[in-house]
């Protein structure tokens, strides 16, 4: 798929490549350079009518289609996505304003899912008991829910649809791919891909957009099961739909993430860590470090390690060598973001390192903050509670590791925590304890593999079962129990 600056994106229904009905045009940015890279129409309903009407003849066949030879499309796909990693990876660095090292290690983590999915003829298998009455057996099997939808955020353009996506069409499903607008040149490149593949038209479609599309899907009756990934409002909106509409809803939504500094902490492996967690994707990861809690002597090292760790990170076009993090999603969201950190300070917080209004050399154009931190965040301020997805660490300090288990408890998020300790009973006792999804034990970005799910809790996540693994396939299948009974003297006639 050639992407051109002058023409808008398609999208792809039925194996084809098409222009969208809608004529609304925004402009894909580079957020180093605010250079146009593309446009991306904005999709109506009628374009989402097509690609349903294309996934529902497509789905009759694939159903049909033995998980054995469903899944030889993927380890296809697998090779293509190895093969053009680097492409990949410097479109998504583009678009999206992350290293080159990181959109590496994002799609990844796409290729993993791919390679569970692959395991889909062992991880479909139901169950059966013979007997369950003298004579009688019962038999459980999962069937494939029908036509799904993927809607995706800004800031992992190339993994997200891929929690989804490779478990969808391994189940035997067929699916409509809602890409965020502000990023939708990657997927458009994954789906060349996967148009190699040779998989029948119709199983994968592309409808890009915002708003109307997503109505249009939520409102599709032929649609029956939607996976989100994005804001905590709009998870509320898509999950609360989907329900009225009658579909099953899986939402990941925003964060606010604490990691726990205790005394004991391996000093320099904390520092680099958290760092890492706190500033890689310049902060806009749902996994991302946004407060630090030091407990006890931890506020003796801490603070001055983070600010030198956080000063020294170099800031720059994520394709430039040595470039540890990259520019904002857009100009609004740089002043969202900046406009925090002076709320922050507002409410009596002190910038220990200040990043805001930063020009970098050969950028000047560029969304840039540098790493901020905010020291003394008080536990009930606004800043303590926000989601701000920018590189901003808020630090606070407090006594004890049960003090600490209440903070994180007490938050409206619940998408991660960790905890940097050498002790083996503090650590147990956090895992036990604190409320959230994903745990890190001196981990700062506790990303779980894709043979695990991407759990999130309270605010961070509307539905029940996540993306990834196991459960994506008890999302993407509905089960059916047999009971079957069949006397012997039947059988004797014969
Ligand atoms: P967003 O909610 O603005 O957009 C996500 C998707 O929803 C996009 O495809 C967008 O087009 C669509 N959308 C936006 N507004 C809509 C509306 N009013 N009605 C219907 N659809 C709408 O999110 P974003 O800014 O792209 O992504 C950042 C957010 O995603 C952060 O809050 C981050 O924490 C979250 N996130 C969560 C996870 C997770 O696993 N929990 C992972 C990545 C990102």
């Amino acid at each position: 798929m050639v992407v051109s600056t002058n023409k808008p994106l398609l999208n792809y229904i039925n194996g084809e490549w098409c222009a969208s009905q809608g004529t609304e045009l925004l402009d894909v940015l580079n957020p180093a350079t605010t250079q146009v890279l593309s446009k991306v129409p904005l999709s109506k309903k009628a374009d989402v009518e097509l690609a349903v009407t294309s996934a529902a003849a497509a789905f009759t066949t694939w159903r049909r289609t033995p998980p054995t030879t469903r899944v030889q499309y993927l380890f296809k796909l697998k090779f293509l996505l190895e093969e053009h990693l680097d492409e990949l990876s410097g479109t998504i660095t583009d678009e999206c304003g992350k290293t080159l090292k990181e959109s590496k290690a994002e799609l990844q983590r796409a290729i993993e899912n791919v390679e569970v999915a692959c395991g889909i003829p062992t991880l479909m298998q139901g169950y059966n008991l013979e007997d369950i009455a003298r004579g009688i057996d019962e038999i459980m099997i999962r069937q494939p829910v029908g036509i799904t939808a993927i809607i995706t955020p800004f800031n992992f353009p190339g993994m997200i649809p891929f929690w989804f996506l490779p478990y969808a069409i391994a189940c035997g499903n067929t699916t409509i791919i809602k890409p965020s607008e502000k990023v939708p040149l990657t997927m458009q490149k994954v789906l060349g891909l996967i148009e190699q593949t040779g998989l029948p038209k119709g199983v994968v479609n592309l409808v890009n957009g915002a708003k109307e599309v997503v109505d249009g899907l939520l409102e599709h009756p032929q649609i029956r099961a939607i996976s989100f990934v994005g804001s905590s409002p709009v998870a509320k909106y898509i999950y609360s739909q989907a329900a009225a509409f009658g579909k099953r809803v899986q939402c990941q939504g925003g964060a606010k993430n604490p990691i726990i500094v205790l005394p004991d902490a391996d000093q320099s492996m904390t520092t680099r860590i958290t760092a890492d967690s706190a500033f890689g994707c310049a902060g806009q990861r749902c996994l991302a470090a946004s407060l630090a809690v030091t407990v006890g002597e931890a506020r003796d090292w801490y603070p001055n390690a983070i600010a030198s760790a956080a000063s020294n990170r170099v800031v720059g076009y994520g394709g430039d060598d040595g470039v540890q993090m990259g520019p904002v999603i857009t100009k609004p969201s740089q002043a969202r973001i900046e406009n925090l950190i002076q709320q922050g300070i507002d409410e009596g917080a002190t910038a220990l390192i200040d990043g805001r209004q930063v020009k970098i050399a050969g950028y000047e154009q560029g969304n840039f903050i540098r790493p901020t931190i905010l020291q003394n965040v008080h536990p009930q301020s606004n800043l303590a509670r926000t989601e701000i997805f920018g590189p901003v660490l808020g630090l606070m300090h407090l006594e004890t590791i049960e003090e600490a288990i209440e903070l994180v408890n007490s938050s409206q998020w619940g998408n991660m925590a960790c905890l940097f300790t050498n002790s083996g009973a503090a650590a147990r006792q956090f895992r036990y304890e604190a409320e959230a999804g994903n745990i890190g034990i001196n981990i700062g970005v506790a990303a779980p593999m894709a043979f695990f799910p991407f759990s999130g809790w309270k605010d961070s996540f509307f539905g029940d079962l996540h993306g990834q693994g196991k459960q994506a396939v008890e999302f993407f299948t509905q089960t059916k129990v047999v009971v079957e009974r069949w006397p012997q003297e039947w059988s004797r006639q014969f």
